[in-house]
């Protein structure tokens, strides 16, 4: 079985990378593509138990909303990518905090320093 750690740091950098680069407001073809990777992932991510938690994570999301307004789930954060970023740093929140790891802030400034901009020296 693949090294869940190195898959999942890899996996993460792609998932943010995407965000980091998403459309300010996306195309209805953007926001399918968008719903169709989380969705795809949720299905083929070769780590069954992670798979199983994130459809897990969607279903709840679904039927009780998502987190901060709860207007945030992800079939609406597609629409524009400040929520699409958010949303994501969610999710990898909701896992950080089922392995004990520290919550990153999910400011649109912090978002953009990390994965996108680099930090400041
Ligand atoms: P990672 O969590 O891989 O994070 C990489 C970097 O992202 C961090 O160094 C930090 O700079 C940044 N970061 C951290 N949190 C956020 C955030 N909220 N938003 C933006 N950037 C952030 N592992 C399991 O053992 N069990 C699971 O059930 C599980 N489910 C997973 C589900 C998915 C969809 C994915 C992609 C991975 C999953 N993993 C799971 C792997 C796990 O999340 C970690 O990737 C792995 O444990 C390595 O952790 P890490 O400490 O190197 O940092």
């Amino acid at each position: 079985p693949p090294d869940v750690e190195e898959l999942g740091r890899s996996t993460w950098t792609f998932l943010h990378s995407v965000a980091a680069y998403y459309p300010s407001v996306a195309s209805e073809e953007e926001r399918r593509s968008a719903l169709k990777l989380v969705e795809s992932l949720a299905r083929l991510y070769p780590c069954q138990s992670c798979a199983e938690a994130l459809r897990e994570e969607l279903k709840r999301e679904k039927a009780e909303g998502g987190w901060e307004e709860k207007s945030l789930v992800l079939g609406k954060a597609v629409e524009r990518g400040v929520d699409f970023r958010r949303w994501l740093c969610g999710i990898h929140n909701e896992v950080n905090e089922r392995l004990g790891k520290p919550k990153f802030d999910c400011s649109e400034e912090l978002l953009r320093k990390r994965w996108k901009d680099g930090w400041d020296d």
